[in-house]
């Protein structure tokens, strides 16, 4: 661990309310300031007892087409975008109050999120910051897919996707992550699905609330977005926004290069886990 910088909060509360993109649910959620060493907490305030959970790799209950935390007789569902804001404006300490099932999807991207924090201004506390450096690489392989950390001085994540579709091929970006770099390469590109699996994620009880204000939808000709695309590689941004929400639940920055090869929630989650067990060996 280093310890450089100090920690952040939010300086007061701020709240945002909209539909999830999986379950269709609309709920209002409240960012509230937290005291040092807190972390991130997600508390559900519909629910007997009102049941929270520190986000981190320990809580994650699911992977599906979205990052699921579980706590005690609840669960909150797509925090990856929130989280993904948190993390990329430094906030290390703050409560998420939700009254339902899913963190809003607003428009799809983490801008709605920046927003947020930015209304509530950040503060910064008398405590140190603890940045993760790695000892040693750490990766997975999972057919295809492929997911490293090597030990470095900054955070920057190098990135490839590659599909099967004549819309969406392969893409590939490598920069560097800081706040400056969130917000404008990153934080801004939505999530994006494709027509074609549009039936089978239905019939799998999956993006009730999705629609062309929250997705950007792939079809075999036409890409469907409102406003156009914000970037022409907006899709391998989404991912890279994606995976720095799923990185977050180290519960610390870190400092690393991190390689991906086809991202995805699930070898996100592993990749974490596995960086959380070297460091805590
Ligand atoms: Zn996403």
């Amino acid at each position: 661990m280093l310890f450089m910088d100090y920690q952040k909060t939010i300086a007061r509360e701020s709240s945002l309310h909209g539909i999830g993109v999986h379950s269709g649910i609309k709920t209002n959620l409240v960012l509230k300031p937290a005291d040092a060493d807190h972390g991130i907490t997600f508390r559900r305030v519909d629910l007997p007892g009102r049941p929270a959970v520190r986000a981190t790799a320990d809580a994650v209950i699911g992977t599906d087409h979205g990052t699921t935390l579980g706590m005690e007789g609840g669960e909150v569902r797509t925090i990856e975008h929130l989280m993904s804001a948190l993390s990329g404006l430094g906030i290390d300490n703050a409560e998420v109050e939700i009254d339902g099932p899913e963190v809003p999807m607003m428009d799809g991207c983490a801008l709605p999120f920046i927003e947020m924090i930015r209304t509530a201004g950040i503060r910064e506390l008398t405590e140190p910051r603890e940045i993760i450096s790695l000892p040693r690489p750490v990766y997975l392989i999972e057919s295809e897919l492929f997911l490293a950390a090597f030990p470095a001085d900054e955070l920057r994540i190098s990135c490839t996707i590659a599909f099967n579709h004549p819309m969406l091929r392969s893409q590939y970006l490598s920069l560097p992550i800081n706040p400056g770099t969130f917000e404008e390469e990153i934080a801004p590109a939505r999530t994006f699905g494709f027509y074609r699996d549009a039936v089978g994620l239905l019939e799998r009880g999956l993006i009730k609330g999705t629609s062309l204000e929250n997705t950007v939808v792939i079809g075999e000709d036409n890409i469907f977005s409102r406003g156009g695309l914000r970037f022409p590689d907006e899709c391998i941004r989404h991912k890279i926004l994606d995976l720095l929400g799923d990185l977050s639940l180290l519960g610390h920055p870190i400092n690393a290069m991190i390689v991906a090869i086809k991202p995805g929630h699930d070898i996100n989650i592993k990749l974490v886990k596995k960086i959380r067990g070297i460091i805590n060996e």
